[in-house]
């Protein structure tokens, strides 16, 4: 069993409903889940858009990350993502990334994990944090609150009160 980090997100029609559906279609291929709290942000890269909700997923699985990212692919076809139509970066119903795949380091056509725009997200690495705040990047060696703690405002905000002291937007 490795432990896995997927980060999820969603701007278009219910967006709570896509993240809580995504995360119920996991347990086929995850156990032991547990699922951040909900972040309201604030679109980038294609900033012409509907605001994002985000969060992560933590769990574990024995797939190996080429499956598993075959079977986080086949839950954003399931719930309805245009892959063909939509611009890079665009809207989508879902979008579902792996994050960090245990500590390991993969470089491929189809994959690379550590996600590399993770440590440079607050969408990403707020929630990520509220799952496990001292989580080490397994490239670099340094915790990701870290980059946390680098980063300027990007416009996000949780949707429920989180009781904790890492700053946003
Ligand atoms: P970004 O990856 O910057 O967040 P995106 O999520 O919009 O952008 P997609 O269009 O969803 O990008 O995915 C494009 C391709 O990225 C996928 O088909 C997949 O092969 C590849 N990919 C590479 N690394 C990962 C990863 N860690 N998680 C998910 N997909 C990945
Ligand atoms: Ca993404
Ligand atoms: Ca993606």
């Amino acid at each position: 069993m490795t432990e896995i980090w997927l980060g999820l997100g969603s701007n278009l029609g219910n967006r709570e409903a896509a993240i809580r559906r995504a995360t119920d279609l996991m347990p086929p291929f995850l156990s032991d889940i547990q699922l951040s709290g909900l972040w309201e942000s604030k679109a980038r890269y294609v900033e012409d858009q509907p605001d994002f909700l985000n969060a992560v997923v933590r769990g574990l699985t024995e797939l190996g990350p080429e499956l598993l990212l075959e079977a986080i692919q086949a839950i954003e076809n399931e719930m309805g993502r245009d892959r063909v139509t939509v611009v890079p970066k665009g809207p989508r119903i879902i979008d579902i990334d792996i994050l960090l795949y245990g500590e390991k380091i993969i470089v491929s056509d189809r994959l690379v994990v550590p996600h590399p725009g993770m440590r440079e997200r607050k969408f990403v690495l707020l929630p990520l944090l509220q799952l496990d705040p001292s989580l080490v990047d397994p490239v670099s060696r340094r915790r990701f609150s870290s980059f946390l703690a680098e980063l300027p405002p990007q416009g996000i905000y949780p949707c429920e009160s989180t009781g904790y002291h890492i700053p946003y937007p």
